[in-house]
C-alpha cells in the first residue's frame, strides 16, 4: 500500500467499513510511514471533534485546508 492508496481509504477505516484485511494493510502502513500516522491521528482527532460539535460531515476541502494549517504548525 502506498500513501495515496492509504488516504483513499483512511475514512473508511476511520468509520469501521474496512474488513479485517484491509485494516491489517492499512495498520501496517501506519507503522511505517510517520506521514500518514500524523494524518490518521489528525483525521481520527477531526472526526471526534466533528461529530461532538456539529454532528455534521465536514467538507473535504475544509479537512485538506484545516490539517494544512495544522501541519504548519509544527514546522
Ligand atoms: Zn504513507
Amino acid at each position: 500500500m502506498d500513501c495515496r492508496e492509504f488516504e483513499a481509504k483512511l475514512w473508511a477505516f476511520l468509520d469501521g467499513e474496512l474488513d479485517a484485511g484491509a485494516c491489517a494493510e492499512l495498520r501496517a502502513h501506519l507503522e511505517a510511514c510517520p506521514g500518514c500516522l500524523d494524518h490518521y491521528r489528525f483525521e481520527d482527532a477531526l472526526r471526534v471533534f466533528v461529530r461532538r460539535c456539529c454532528r455534521e460531515s465536514v467538507p473535504e476541502t475544509f479537512r485538506r485546508r484545516l490539517f494544512r494549517l495544522i501541519a504548519h504548525l509544527d514546522e
